[in-house]
């Protein structure tokens, strides 16, 4: 037969071997039935020299105390003399308590719960009407102590590697985010550079046409870097949410005739093929600029990646949503950058047209800020949706 284990041993595995703290603390006190007689233990982790009713992080009853379970005050007083002095007290009642009612005659052990770097919150027991806490009684709670200290310490810890990790994560990301900000900004300015470099040789004399041609490259890297400030600027608005939204009842079907009348304003051979022309549209909470921004990207975006492709519009209502639909028959994206086409700063290689990888990222940021979701669905070949879906309002 399998010897039982006796009741400090198990104590020990339990705080040793579960990753759970409140799991081990659970397992601990069914053990610790044979191990200290108590009716209510209660654990507190102080800071800044107090211990508050806010601090207890674990209470538990057994048979004799369970009604005074609910009320974790019973030990407050203990554990703030505790936490505050930095030792061990023994309270027991006086002889003047009347003895009628176990209940209201207590008799507290409270004990400092320390890590290496000093007391961190205190243990309490409370026996109700006695027995006195013995020397061996008094040992065995200050074993408890030790152990409960030594795993709060490694929780602890653990909370600070987090910290640590989702801090060195931050600054991994910042960095990132730099290397990949300087690369984006040098491209237009090695350009930029470059051509006037040349032009300003002295000697070299350059013709009227090849002149402007120079210039003209000048004028367009420029244009691309102020275009690439604007939406850095933009997109770290739009992060740290500092770019104010102006949420207005805006009529869709309107908006999409508005946007689509600027593209075709802009790309002059653009065919855009409105599909609910006739279809009565419920107006939905948004920021109609910003929202046009969005569509306006997708024009720009069609015309670089799709050209020559008619673009179809559609408005399709859900139960609590409405989806626009913007489609172009274009040569799709393949399947394998589906999911990092909304990444800040993802384009697909292979192409030739210029950009910076962070409309799409920005348009998303945009719909986020609607309550909305922004999608993708495409074909290599057949062609790109992209999917707005806003909520509609109760009233709407
Ligand atoms: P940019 O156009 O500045 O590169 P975007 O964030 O707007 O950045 O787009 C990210 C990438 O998504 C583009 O580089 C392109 O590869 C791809 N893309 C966007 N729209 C389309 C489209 N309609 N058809 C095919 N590819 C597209």
């Amino acid at each position: 037969m399998e010897e039982q284990k006796p009741a400090y041993l198990v104590i020990s595995e339990a705080l040793a071997n579960h990753a759970e703290w409140k799991q081990a603390l659970d397992s601990v006190t069914v053990a610790l039935r044979s191990f200290l007689l108590f009716d209510n233990m209660a654990l507190y982790l102080g800071q800044d020299g107090q211990i508050n009713r806010t601090d207890v992080v674990y209470a538990r009853a057994t048979g004799r105390g369970k009604s005074a379970e609910a009320d974790i005050d019973w030990g407050q007083e203990i554990a703030q003399a505790v936490f505050h002095k930095d030792e061990l007290i023994i309270k027991t009642p006086d002889a003047t308590t009347p003895r009628d009612q176990r209940i209201s005659f207590p008799y507290f052990l409270g004990l400092p719960l320390k890590s290496s770097q000093g007391i961190i919150g205190a243990l309490v027991f409370v026996r109700f009407g006695g027995p006195t806490y013995t020397s061996r009684h008094i040992n065995d709670a200050r074993y408890l102590a030790t152990l409960f200290g030594c795993m709060f310490e490694r929780r602890m810890l653990e909370q600070q590697i987090v910290t640590l990790e989702e801090s060195r994560r931050q600054a991994d990301l910042q960095e990132d985010f730099i290397a990949t900000i300087s690369h984006e900004l040098r491209t237009p300015l090695g350009f930029i550079k470059g051509y006037s470099t040349t032009l300003l040789r002295p000697d070299a004399e350059w013709d009227a046409e090849t002149r402007k041609e120079f210039l003209t490259i000048i004028d367009e890297e420029a244009d691309h870097l102020a275009g690439l400030i604007d939406h850095m600027l933009e997109s770290a608005r739009l992060q740290s949410k500092t770019l104010l939204m102006n949420f207005q009842p805006v009529r869709i079907d309107a908006l999409l005739r508005d946007a689509t009348m600027r593209s075709q304003t802009r790309y002059k051979d653009l065919t855009v093929i409105l599909e609910n022309e006739t279809q009565v549209i419920p107006l939905v909470m948004a920021d109609s600029v910003r929202l046009t921004q969005v569509l306006l990207n997708f024009f720009s975006n069609a015309v670089k990646y799709a050209p020559g492709s008619p673009i179809y519009l559609r408005v399709r209502l859900f139960e609590n949503f409405l989806r626009i639909e913007f489609r172009d028959e274009g040569p799709g994206i393949a399947a394998q950058h589906l999911p990092h086409i909304f990444n800040k700063f993802y384009r697909v290689p292979g192409y030739g047209a210029s950009g910076s990888g962070l409309g799409l990222f920005i348009c998303r940021l945009i719909i986020l800020a609607h309550r909305g979701q922004l999608a993708v669905q495409s074909m290599l070949g057949q062609g790109t949706t992209f999917l707005i879906d806003l909520p509609l309002s109760q009233s709407s």
